[in-house]
């Protein structure tokens, strides 16, 4: 009698501590040191979304140059504002948002400051910062992490799209729900070092699964733990 052909079934997602654990012997870990005032922290993440890292460390050197306190950018107009943030891109946008945002922060702590986060709690501290023009969920949890060192998980399109395939979610798009992120954030919270895994993720997905095409072949995940993103080349 005839065999019927053996079909190869996907390889199962690999845990998160597992995937942890490897990228971290590959890219090492988040150095923990001092972040320094949380409001910059809020506005270097302001201007990295929609552009490269480099470009968001120009506009923010410039702004730190011209203004050295948050008070002095709270003042200025916004073209000359927009001439420091011009290196980032949308600097109408950024400079509008910056000074809504300062104005903001001045209103309810009476300064351009946001160390009384410190002592509000997660839930207070997202919501405060998802009440400032710009700043959506992923940027806020972002201040959370990496300004209060608090167990935050942000999702970038990187992030977003690695988990996909490795199979730790299957919900569609280029970027990432609110439910997706909750997700996530759950399932990074059980890492030993959450800001550890959010950068490493990213420095794989860059180097290993981009949106194009991935490099399944020389994926050291595929080759260490599987992914069963490689075998359907989702
Ligand atoms: S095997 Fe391919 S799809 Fe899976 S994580 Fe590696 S590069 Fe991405």
């Amino acid at each position: 009698m005839a065999q019927a052909p053996r079909t190869r079934r996907p390889p199962r997602a690999p845990s998160p501590r597992s995937v942890e654990a490897l990228l971290e012997r590959r890219y090492g870990k988040y150095p923990d040191e001092s972040s320094g005032p949380v409001l910059d922290q809020l506005v270097w993440f302001l201007l990295s979304t929609r552009t490269t890292v480099e470009n968001c460390d120009a506009a923010y050197g410039a702004l730190r140059e011209r203004y050295p306190t948050w008070a002095a950018a709270a003042e200025a107009p916004p073209e000359y504002l927009g001439e420091c943030l011009r290196p980032a891109g949308l600097w109408k946008t950024r400079a509008a948002n910056l000074r809504s945002s300062l104005a903001a922060i001045r209103e309810r702590f009476g300064s351009e400051s946001l160390e009384e986060l410190r002592s509000w709690t997660d839930a207070e501290c997202e919501a405060f910062l998802r009440s400032l023009p710009g700043v959506g969920l992923k940027v806020a949890r972002c201040v959370l992490a990496f300004g209060l060192a608090r167990p935050s998980f942000a999702v970038d399109a990187h992030i977003w799209r690695v988990t996909r395939r490795l199979g730790w979610h299957s919900l569609p798009g280029e970027a990432p729900s609110e439910r997706g992120a909750d997700l996530l954030q759950e399932l990074a919270r059980g890492s030993r070092d959450i800001l550890s895994l959010h950068v490493n993720l990213i420095r794989f997905g860059r180097e290993f699964c981009p949106s194009g095409e991935p490099r399944c072949g020389a994926c050291p995940v595929a080759a260490g733990l599987g992914c069963p993103g490689a075998i359907l080349g989702r």
